[in-house]
């Protein structure tokens, strides 16, 4: 995948969600179809971690339920780097668990910034976030 569609209400919902978590990290789920994300779906982070997320299981189990129920797919995982980097770190390339872009929020000078990546036997590409 080279780039993913979403709205301007889409990224500032997940923004919201991580930075009202900072300096925890964040994260949650994108369900959507093909390239185009239609909804923010956000999940607790279990490990309560500044560097580190886990998805809250039943959490994560129910919004997989409610993404095919609404006949959408898991196209993208996000989550926040309080702290930096803006990319992926080595724990989330060995942890990916999902053939799914991965999007990264981190600060830049004061504002969350987010980069799509995709990660494949152990190394990640950028995937261009299209913003509508
Ligand atoms: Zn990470």
């Amino acid at each position: 995948m080279h780039s993913l569609t979403l709205t301007k209400e889409q990224l500032q919902k997940m923004i919201a969600h991580v930075d009202s978590h900072a300096p925890l990290e964040a994260c949650g789920l994108l369900a959507g179809r093909g390239s185009k994300i239609e909804s923010v779906l956000m999940v607790t982070n279990q490990a309560q971690s500044p560097v580190r997320y886990v998805m809250d299981p039943i959490e994560q189990l129910r919004a997989f339920e409610w993404i095919d129920s609404n006949g959408l797919e898991l196209i993208g995982i996000f989550h926040s780097h309080p702290t930096g980097p803006e990319t992926v770190s080595p724990t989330d390339i060995a942890q990916a668990a999902y053939a799914v872009v991965q999007i990264i929020l981190a600060p830049v000078d004061g504002s969350w910034h987010a980069r799509g990546f995709w990660m494949e036997d152990g190394a990640y590409s950028e995937v261009a976030l299209q913003v509508l």
